[in-house]
């Protein structure tokens, strides 16, 4: 499964994973807001129909208006569905339960895999000046997470620290192979992450060992720490940085930013 990790600084970033709580969703909130605190300006790409990282951003869904499904299924133009967050520097394109149709709705559509990627393209986002994009897929390998991988310089994969961690990953590989070859050649795996990662269980320490042996350095060395902060934050509609800024969560999160920053100093300089 080795991988070569992204040389030049990614500008979209999906994250995915088609298991459902391995923390797609609580990376896609903090790593926005560790980036964000590092002065880089994110756009945050909700393509989850449960829509838990808008929430996260305190974007109710009575408030949500243009969505994400009217960006890739209406031709929405991009500012009226991107719209600033709580957080500073920080912007969402936010999601609703519209976007679980997706799939059926664009069966017929030939662009139907090409959708995000025009519609996140340099030239449609050119109003605005985001470093970074990050997109929260939803749990499967259904046409949206293609949408996002054919969009993405690179794939961020959250792995919860448990036993059955490995499972399913071959499969999310294939796929991103793929996608390579008939859409997005340029695809690199960003990293895996460990989260939900428990110290004091030998389980945890026991999956740490294997996931690394099998997949080394595509392995992120910041872990996220199981912290019961972070999994409060998303109802006071705030990331954990934001929440509860010197927790284990926090620190972890600015770790990842600090990780992947060192890896891409060009994104530094932003
Ligand atoms: P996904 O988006 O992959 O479905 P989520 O990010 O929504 O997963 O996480 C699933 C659940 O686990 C959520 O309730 C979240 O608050 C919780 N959670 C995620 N990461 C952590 C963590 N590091 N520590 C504690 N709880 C976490
Ligand atoms: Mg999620």
């Amino acid at each position: 499964m080795s991988d070569p990790i992204s040389p030049a600084a990614p500008r979209v970033i999906a994250i995915a994973n088609q298991k459902g709580g391995v923390g797609k969703t609580t990376t896609a909130i903090n790593f926005s807001a560790a980036l964000a605190e590092r002065g880089l300006r994110v756009l945050l790409v909700d393509l989850d129909p449960q829509g838990n990282a808008s929430t996260g951003f305190g974007v109710p869904q009575s408030e949500r208006g243009m969505t994400t499904y009217d960006l890739l299924i209406e031709d929405a133009e991009p500012e009226s569905v991107i719209r600033p967050t709580n957080a500073e520097n920080i912007w969402i394109a936010p999601a609703t339960t519209d976007l679980s149709s997706a799939d059926l709705d664009l069966v017929a559509n030939e662009k139907r895999s090409f959708l995000l990627r025009d519609a996140l393209s340099p030239a449609a986002l050119s109003r605005y000046r985001f470093d970074l994009i990050l997109i929260d897929c939803p749990p499967s390998l259904s046409l949206l997470t293609i949408n996002a991988m054919v969009a993405a310089d690179s794939v961020l994969i959250p792995l919860q620290s448990e036993f059955f961690a490995l499972e399913g990953l071959s499969q999310l590989m294939l796929t991103i192979r793929e996608v390579r070859a008939a859409a997005n050649p340029a695809l690199r795996i960003e990293g895996v992450l460990l989260t939900m990662f428990d110290g004091r269980n030998r389980l945890s320490q026991q999956v740490e060992t294997d996931v690394r042996d099998t997949l080394g350095t595509l392995v992120f060395t910041t872990v996220i720490p199981r912290n019961v902060r972070i999994s409060e934050a998303p109802s006071h509609a705030l990331p954990i940085l934001a929440y509860d800024s010197q927790s284990k969560g926090s620190s972890a999160y600015r770790a990842l930013a600090e990780e992947f920053l060192a890896r891409h100093r060009r994104l530094q300089q932003a």
